[in-house]
C-alpha cells in the first residue's frame, strides 16, 4: 500500500479512472452519474459462537449496478476488507462484465477475516451465517445476485454457500445457479480453477498476435523469451505464469509473495515454488533461486512484462516512477492506483487493464451459470456424434488414398487430435478464447482509431461505459 498522503482511496482511484474516460463521451449528466455511482451496500455484522465465545464479523455485499440482472461478484475473505474497498470492486465488476459481454450488473463481498486464523469447520460455520444473512436478503440468489470465489476463497467456500442457499430454498430448481466457482461434484463447470490465468494468458497471446501494439511497448517478437515478474502466486497468479511458462516459453524471472520473492535469470519452475509454499506457509528457504526479503521492492525489476496478481493498489505515487518494465498486465483488481497509471503513461508502459486482464474468472462463471440453468454439462449431446463424423470423413480419406494407389495415410498424432469430440473442459477454454479476443479486439479498435485515447485502459472504459448507457437507455433511462 502507498504511504503517499495524496493517494486517493481505490473507490476515488476507480471513479478518476472512470472520470477520465467519461470525458471523452457525451452522455448527458444524469447518466453519467447514474453509472458511476454504487446503487446500495449491505452491511451485515452477525456473531458465531466458536471456541467457547461469540465472535462478532463484519461483512459487505456491494450492488454497484443493476443494468442487467443478476448482478455478479466475488467475495473476498481478508482482514483489510472494507466498505470502500468492496464498493471499487463491485464498480470494477460492472466495466469487466460489460466489457467481455457476460450479461450481469456488478457486484462485489467481502467479510472482515484473516482465514488462515480458523480452522475449516470453524470457516464453514462463519461462511453458512454470511450466506444466510445474505440469501435473506436476496443478496444471493441465481436470478439476482451470483457470487464467486475471490481472494481468501475457493470452491470449497463457494460449496457451502450453494449448500446453504439449497437448504434455504428447497424447491428452487435452479437453486445451483446462486453461486459459481463451485467445484465440480457440486454443480461447478471444468475449467473455472484455471480461469483468471488462462484469460491472462489468453489476453496476452492476442496482445502478442497485434506487432503495432507489441511496438507501443517497446517489445517485439512472441511472448517467447520474454522476462516476467509475477506478484503474488495465489489462483491467479500461479495458474497464469504455469501456463506462460510451460505452453508460451516465457521466462519467470522473479515470483513476489508476502514473506519476500525469489530472483532467478534462468527461470524459476512456478510447480517447484508452489509446491514449496505449500509446505513451508512462504518463499523464504527455497533453494534454486535468490531469496530477496523485502519482495516490494523486487516489483522494481527490470523486465519485459510485469504480472501483479495480488492486492489493490501495489503501484503507486511510491513506487510508479521507479518501476522498470514495458508492459504490465493487471492480474489483480486495481494494482495501479489512478495516480501510478499517469506517471507509468508519461514513461510509456502499456498497461493492459485489470477490467478486461482478469475478466477470465467471471467469464467461466457465466458459463457455469448457464450450465447450472440448463441442468446439463457442455458438449454432452455432441461429443460422440462429432467424433463418428469426424471418424467418417478420415476412414473416406484412407479409402481414397487406398483406391488411388497411394501409400499414405493421416499421421497418427492428426487422427487422435481431430477424432476427439470436444469435452466440457475444451468448451470452456475455447469460449474463453473467443471472449479474450473479442474483448481485446473492442478496445483496441477504440484505442487505435480515436487520437484522445492514449491507453488501453480508457479504450476498455470507453467501451464499457459505452454498453452499460446503452442497456440503460434501453430500459427507457
Ligand atoms: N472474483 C472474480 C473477479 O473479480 C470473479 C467474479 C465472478 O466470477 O463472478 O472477477
Amino acid at each position: 500500500m502507498s504511504s503517499s498522503k495524496n493517494e486517493p482511496s481505490f473507490r476515488q482511484s476507480v471513479d478518476m479512472m472512470f472520470n477520465r474516460a467519461v470525458r471523452l463521451m457525451d452522455l448527458p449528466p444524469g447518466l453519467e452519474e447514474k453509472i458511476r455511482v454504487c446503487n446500495a451496500t449491505y452491511t451485515v455484522r452477525f456473531g458465531v459462537r466458536l471456541r467457547g465465545e461469540l465472535k462478532t464479523f463484519t461483512g459487505y455485499r456491494s450492488v454497484h449496478s443493476e443494468h442487467m440482472e443478476p448482478v455478479k461478484g466475488g467475495i473476498r475473505y481478508a482482514d483489510s476488507v472494507n466498505q470502500d474497498e468492496v464498493e471499487a470492486l463491485a464498480a470494477l465488476m460492472t466495466y469487466k462484465c460489460a466489457l467481455v459481454e457476460a450479461p450481469f450488473g456488478g457486484s462485489k463481498g467481502g467479510l472482515c477475516i484473516d482465514p488462515r486464523q480458523y480452522e475449516e469447520h470453524e470457516l464453514e460455520l462463519i461462511t453458512r451465517r454470511f450466506a444466510y444473512e445474505l440469501i435473506k436478503r436476496d443478496l444471493i440468489n441465481p436470478s439476482q445476485n451470483v457470487p464467486a470465489p475471490d481472494m481468501g476463497t475457493g470452491e470449497r467456500e463457494m460449496a457451502w454457500i450453494a449448500d446453504q442457499y439449497a437448504r434455504m430454498n428447497t424447491t428452487d430448481i435452479n437453486a445451483r445457479a446462486c453461486v459459481t466457482g463451485k467445484p465440480l461434484n457440486a454443480g461447478g463447470i471444468a475449467g473455472r480453477v484455471e480461469a483468471t490465468g488462462r484469460g491472462v494468458q489468453y489476453a496476452l497471446q492476442e496482445f502478442f498476435r497485434e506487432p503495432d501494439d507489441v511496438a507501443k511497448a517497446n517489445l517485439s517478437g512472441t511472448l517467447d523469451g520474454k522476462r516476467v515478474v509475477v506478484q503474488g502466486l495465489g489462483n491467479v497468479g500461479y495458474h497464469a505464469a504455469k501456463f506462460l511458462s510451460e505452453e508460451d516459453g516465457s521466462k519467470i524471472i522473479a515470483i513476489i509473495e508476502r514473506d519476500g520473492a525469489l530472483v532467478s535469470d534462468a527461470g524459476l519452475d512456478v510447480e517447484d515454488v508452489r509446491n514449496w509454499i505449500a509446505t513451508h506457509q512462504g518463499v523464504a528457504g527455497y533453494p534454486n533461486a535468490t531469496y530477496v526479503e523485502n519482495g516490494t521492492a523486487v516489483l522494481e525489476t527490470d523486465c519485459d512484462i510485469l504480472i501483479p496478481a495480488a492486492m489493490e493498489g501495489v503501484i503507486n505515487l511510491d513506487n510508479a516512477a521507479r518501476i522498470s518494465t514495458k508492459l504490465i498486465i493487471e492480474a489483480a483488481n486495481g494494482p495501479v492506483t489512478a495516480g501510478a497509471d499517469e506517471i507509468l503513461r508519461e514513461k510509456g508502459v502499456v498497461i493492459i487493464p485489470d477490467m478486461f486482464a482478469n475478466a477470465g474468472g467471471v467469464t467461466v462463471s457465466y458459463f457455469e451459470w448457464v450450465k447450472n440453468l440448463s441442468h446439463i454439462r457442455f458438449g454432452r449431446m455432441q461429443r460422440r456424434q462429432e467424433e463418428s463424423r469426424n471418424e467418417l470423413i478420415v476412414n473416406e480419406l484412407e479409402s481414397l488414398s487406398k483406391a488411388l494407389g497411394s501409400t499414405w495415410s493421416p499421421s497418427a498424432n492428426f487422427k487422435s487430435k481431430y477424432l476427439r469430440g470436444a469435452g466440457e473442459l475444451e468448451l470452456v477454454r475455447s469460449g474463453l478464447d473467443d471472449t479474450m479476443r473479442a474483448a481485446y479486439q473492442s478496445m483496441r479498435e477504440v484505442w487505435h482509431a480515436r487520437s484522445d485515447v492514449k491507453d488501453l485502459r480508457t479504450a476498455a472504459y470507453l467501451v464499457s461505459i459505452g454498453k452499460v448507457a446503452s442497456s440503460y437507455r434501453a430500459k427507457g433511462l
